[in-house]
């Protein structure tokens, strides 16, 4: 089996997890981004294919039932979010892979890949920071908004079973020491 460079970014939402994200594609084109599959509604900057494949509920269950989801989890209640098998196995053949996927997707590629993958963790400087910046984000609706936050308690948990803990204080600092860690990895 040739050796995969699957690359997982993982946060509590409001980390700066996606930000990141899109920094390490800008300095390293060779990247490829999974896009997942998700029940959520598109938010008003986000372009479907790119984003997100945006699907109906049906269509996510016959893509699970299919076997063409590596994982998926409902993420918040309600809403689905999965890595498609082709996504991933398609570009890896080729590239290093990025998935940003929630924590416990993110354990599930690493029991699955192993090696492979390294997982990352993108964490807050504190739980009061993760209040204040998805207050200022205004995407949420006071409901989503405490179901991020409880979410996150949990996720904040799980930090220790990811292969490194990289503290968003400083959004360049963050991205810096993110593209430290991906590029030993590369080069294991
Ligand atoms: P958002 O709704 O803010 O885009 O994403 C909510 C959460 O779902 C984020 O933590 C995001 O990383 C996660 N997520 C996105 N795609 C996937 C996926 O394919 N699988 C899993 N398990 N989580 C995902």
């Amino acid at each position: 089996m040739p050796t995969l460079d699957i690359i997982v970014l993982t946060a509590p939402s409001g980390a700066g997890k996606t930000t990141i994200a899109h920094r390490v594609m800008e300095a390293m084109p060779d990247v490829e981004f999974s896009v997942s599959a998700t029940t959520r509604a598109p938010r008003s900057d986000e372009t479907n294919g790119e984003d997100y494949y945006f699907v109906s509920e049906e269509r996510f269950h016959e893509l699970a039932d299919a076997g063409e989801l590596l994982e998926y989890e409902e993420v918040y209640s309600g809403d689905y979010y999965g890595t498609l098998r082709s996504e991933v196995e398609t570009k890896a053949a080729e590239h290093p892979v990025l998935l940003d996927i929630d924590v416990r997707g993110a354990l599930n590629v690493k029991r699955r890949y192993g090696d492979d993958a390294l997982l990352l963790f993108i964490a807050p400087p504190s739980m009061e920071e993760l209040r204040r910046r998805l207050e200022t984000r205004g995407t949420e609706s006071d409901d989503s908004f405490r179901t991020r936050i409880e979410r996150a308690e949990m996720e904040m948990q799980q930090r220790g079973a990811c292969d490194a803990v990289v503290v968003n204080d400083d959004l360049d600092r963050a991205v810096e020491e993110t593209l430290v860690l991906i590029r030993q990895f590369l080069n294991r």
